[in-house]
């Protein structure tokens, strides 16, 4: 007992996948296939001994990803309100708007803690209708301090980490989240890694699983399917990515890679081409997995 366990909400980009009025060959082959459809990137965290769960940003499809939550809940027993705070990383449309639904159209939840930065914080109480939730008191948002931990049980602890990426309407955080017996770093979002490669090494060595990042595949496919350039969206590519783990980081740092957040562009997004680029250590991940921290 005393364990903590990820499950995965959804891993597509801000726009899901197959994504709205998009004719590429990937999205019109999931239109046509539900089993490989993709919510936007969030995960569940349940803390098993204490019987309650966290989502980690709440997506357009929250109402989705809650059911699978509150299923995965129901295997461990929790109660049915066993949902007791959300985080959030940043305000671009995949990351924050399933807020929505804890307002009283819908869920009308009491109080539900909130966790954002101070920049997030500011966005949401000076722009409707997100200001509505916190004065009807569905929701309390609760500021965190990059670096600083959160304790949100004896055996759960999450630590926000401030990450380079487009402030449009906020700053961004990614999150270590510590269990008892092992730990994850969960990086949807970056614009690059040349300002975060001296701490993402460090946190590298101390963390199990990393959770990344892999937007696109290649510079290439956002032009060739969309006709738009990378610079006006940027990411690293999981073939720079790639690079960073030559020469045996991860079996240095003894962590496993796991990118998400795939664009419906990336052709990681079909099985022959993820088989095919596949390595030892990395993995691309599937939605519904579970970590066991
Ligand atoms: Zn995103
Ligand atoms: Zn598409």
């Amino acid at each position: 007992m005393g364990d903590i366990v990820l499950k995965v909400l959804g891993t597509a980009q801000d726009g899901g996948y197959p994504q709205p009025g998009c004719d590429c060959p990937n999205c019109q082959k999931a239109l046509n296939n539900n089993a490989s459809k993709r919510f936007p990137a969030s995960l569940g965290v349940l803390d098993i001994e204490n019987k309650k769960s966290y989502i980690i940003d709440t997506t357009p499809y929250l109402p989705e990803q809650l059911n699978i939550l509150n299923k995965t809940a129901q295997k461990y027993n929790f109660p049915k309100d066993h949902l007791e705070g959300v985080l959030i990383t940043h305000a671009h449309m995949g990351h924050y708007p399933g807020l929505m639904y804890f307002g009283k159209e819908a869920i009308n939840s009491k109080k539900l803690s909130v966790h954002t930065s101070k920049s997030l914080k500011k966005f949401l109480i000076t722009n409707q209708p997100w200001k509505q939730l916190v004065d009807n008191g569905n929701i309390q948002i609760n500021i965190f301090d990059f670096e600083k931990t959160i304790s949100l049980s004896t055996d759960l602890k999450v630590i926000p980490i401030e990450i380079p990426h487009r402030q449009e309407f906020s700053d961004t955080s990614a999150f270590v989240i510590k269990g008892r017996h092992k730990s994850a770093f969960y990086l949807p979002d970056i614009d690059s890694w040349v300002e975060f490669n001296n701490k993402f090494n460090e946190i590298s060595e101390k963390t199990d699983f990393l959770i990344l990042d892999g937007t696109f595949y290649s510079k290439e496919e956002l032009m060739k399917f969309r006709g738009r350039k990378v610079e006006d969206v940027p990411h690293p590519t999981i073939k720079d990515t790639f690079r960073k783990f030559e020469n045996g980081f991860l079996k240095r740092n003894n962590s496993k890679v796991y990118f998400t957040h795939f664009n419906h562009t990336n052709p990681v997004l079909r099985t022959a081409f993820k088989n095919k680029i596949a390595k030892k250590e990395v993995n691309f991940l599937d939605e519904g997995k579970l970590f066991n921290l």
